[in-house]
C-alpha cells in the first residue's frame, strides 16, 4: 500500500480540540499503554509482519503496558472459510507467543471476544464522513483486486472498527508499518471529533513507526509491500518450509548496476534485501554494506538466505510445540480476553454516558 495520503477535512465536524491523556484511568503512569494487532488471514504470518512489527512488539512490551490483539473480525471483511479461520487464528496466537510476547508482561487476545469493539466501531462509524472513509488507500487497494462492487461494507469501515480497537485501551502509542500510517491518522481525527463533540472521552494515540523497518517490500515485486493477502513469491512466510523461502530469496528481483548499496529509490529490490539482512542479522546497514564491497547480488541473497535460515527454524520449533497443545494456547486467550474486556467495558461506558445513552440495568 502507498504512503499516507494526507487526510482531508472532514465534511462530519470541524478539527477539534479536547484531549484525553493516556495514564488518566487507563495506563499505569510508569507504563504508558500501547496497542497492536495481526489478522489471521494466512496459515503464516510473512517476514514484514515479523520486522515490521512482532519483532519490536516484543521490545516494547518491557516499556509499556501492551495489549497485543488476533483481528479475527477484520480478516471476515473479504471472503472466508470457517474452519480455516479457526485455524489460522491459534496459529497466529502461537506465532506471537514463538516471537517473544510474553502473556505474562503483555495481554494477548482475540478480538472477537471482546465484543466492546464493535460496539464502540459503531458509535464511530456515525462520526466518519462517507468521503472520508472513501478516501482510505487500503480500502481502494483491496477492492481494486476484487472490483468495488463486490467489496463489502464491512471492508468499506474497516478503519473505523481499527479506530475503535485502539481507543477503547486508551493507546498512548499504537506501533504500526507504514502502511496503517493513514488509518491511524483517520484514528486521531475520530477521538478528537468525538472529543470536541461530547466531551473529553478518548484518547488521541501517536503511531510509533520505526523507519528502517517500517515496510517491507515483495520480493518480486519491489513496489509493492509484502503482504499475507497476495502471498506469492515475493512473501516470505514465517511457517513455510525453508527450502520454499530460500528459492524465493534466490529468486528475487534485483536491480540493474552491480553494487550492493542501499538506494530505495533507485535499488528498490536490492535496497530491501539489505534492510532484511540488517535487521534480521543485527548489523547496521552502513556495516553491512561494506562487508559487500566487491561482492555481487548472489552474495547478498546467500547471506539473506543464512540469517534467514537461522531465525526461522527455532521458530517454526516453538510454534509447532505451541499448536500441539491447543488446551494451553486457549486458556491464554481466555486470559487474555478478561483483561481485555475491564479495560474496554471501562472506556465504552464513558463513551455511551457522553453520547447520551440511558445506563442499561445491570
Ligand atoms: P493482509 O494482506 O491480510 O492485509 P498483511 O500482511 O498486510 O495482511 P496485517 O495483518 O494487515 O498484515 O498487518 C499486521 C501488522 O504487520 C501491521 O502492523 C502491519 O503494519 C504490519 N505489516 C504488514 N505487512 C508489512 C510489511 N510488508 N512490512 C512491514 N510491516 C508490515
Ligand atoms: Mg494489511
Amino acid at each position: 500500500m502507498a504512503h499516507m495520503a494526507s487526510t482531508a477535512p472532514s465534511p462530519v465536524s470541524p478539527e477539534p480540540t479536547a484531549t484525553v491523556h493516556a495514564g488518566a484511568d487507563g495506563g499505569s503512569a510508569s507504563r504508558p499503554r500501547m496497542l497492536s494487532g495481526m489478522q489471521p488471514t494466512a496459515d503464516s504470518l510473512h517476514l514484514g509482519n515479523y520486522l515490521g512489527a512482532l519483532a519490536n512488539w516484543v521490545h516494547l512490551q518491557d516499556t509499556f503496558e501492551a495489549y497485543y490483539f488476533i483481528a479475527d473480525q477484520h480478516a471476515i471483511t473479504v471472503r472466508h472459510d470457517p474452519a480455516l479461520l479457526r485455524r489460522r487464528t491459534r496459529a497466529t496466537a502461537a506465532q506471537f507467543l514463538a516471537a517473544g510476547i510474553d502473556p505474562n508482561k503483555s495481554v494477548v487476545f482475540v478480538q472477537s471476544h471482546v465484543p466492546e469493539h464493535s460496539q464502540l466501531s459503531w458509535a464511530l462509524q456515525c462520526l466518519t464522513g462517507y468521503g472520508e472513509a472513501g478516501r482510505m488507500t487500503q480500502f481502494k487497494d483491496k477492492a481494486a483486486r476484487e472490483g468495488t462492487e463486490k467489496a463489502s461494507v464491512g471492508l468499506f469501515t474497516y478503519p473505523v472498527l481499527q479506530a475503535a480497537d485502539i481507543l477503547l485501551y486508551d493507546a498512548a502509542k499504537v506501533p504500526v508499518g507504514e502502511d496503517q500510517r493513514q488509518h491511524l491518522e483517520l484514528t486521531r481525527n475520530l477521538a478528537q471529533r468525538f472529543n470536541k463533540r461530547f466531551g473529553p472521552g478518548l484518547v488521541v494515540p501517536e503511531p510509533h513507526i520505526l523507519k528502517a523497518t517500517g515496510k517491507i517490500l515483495d520480493l518480486q515485486q519491489p513496489d509493492k509491500q509484502m503482504s499475507k493477502s497476495r502471498g506469492g513469491a515475493g512473501c516470505l512466510f514465517l511457517l513455510d518450509d525453508p527450502k520454499i523461502s530460500l528459492k524465493k530469496i534466490r529468486s528475487a528481483v534485483t536491480d540493474t548496476g552491480r553494487e550492493v548499496i542501499h538506494d530505495p529509490e533507485r535499488k528498490p529490490g536490492v535496497s530491501n534485501l539489505l534492510t532484511i539482512l540488517s535487521t534480521l542479522s543485527g548489523t547496521g546497514l552502513e556495516d553491512l554494506q561494506a562487508t559487500f564491497v566487491g561482492a555481487g547480488y548472489g552474495d547478498l541473497k546467500k547471506e539473506t538466505a543464512r540469517a534467514f535460515t537461522d531465525f526461522v527454524e527455532p521458530f517454526q520449533t516453538s510454534v509447532h510445540e505451541l499448536l500441539c497443545d491447543t488446551g494451553t494456547l486457549d486458556d491464554v486467550l481466555a486470559e487474555g480476553a478478561a483483561a481485555a474486556r475491564k479495560q474496554a467495558a471501562a472506556r465504552l461506558e464513558v463513551v455511551y454516558e457522553l453520547l447520551g445513552f440511558l445506563p442499561g440495568r445491570p
